[in-house]
């Protein structure tokens, strides 16, 4: 996973099309997958849980990179106004997975 978003998030939208992924949803709406659709309650395809929330925007694990691959920092952690976007210390990949991960992506990327 690498970030997450944490309840600080006063919902700006200013990280969602700053992501290169499409990794960032904002609360409440479904979030897609290599063109299926997910909402509350429903796994990653790695298994990942939790990452869902009504409230405020999350990130999907599956999906975020770290920007590795396009960016040289996370550009969620640059542009959000209030530093709620943090690495999540439950989901630590190094580089070598994570732009693995951005290959896997762009495979079904579409
Ligand atoms: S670190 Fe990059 S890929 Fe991950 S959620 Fe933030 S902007 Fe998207
Ligand atoms: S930039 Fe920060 S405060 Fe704004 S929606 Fe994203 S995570 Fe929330």
């Amino acid at each position: 996973m690498a970030i997450k978003i944490t309840e600080e998030c006063i919902n700006c939208g200013a990280c969602e099309p700053e992501c290169p992924n499409n990794a960032i949803y904002e609360g409440g709406t479904q979030w897609e997958f290599n063109g299926q659709t997910f909402g509350e309650g429903a796994a990653a395809p790695s298994g990942a849980v939790g990452f869902y929330s009504n409230d405020f925007f999350y990130v999907v694990p599956d999906k975020c990179t770290e920007c590795k691959g396009f960016h040289d920092e996370p550009q969620c952690i640059d542009v959000c106004p209030v530093d709620c976007c943090i690495h999540d210390p439950a989901h630590v990949e190094d580089e070598a997975a994570l732009l693995a991960k951005k290959e896997a992506l762009d495979a079904i990327r579409n």
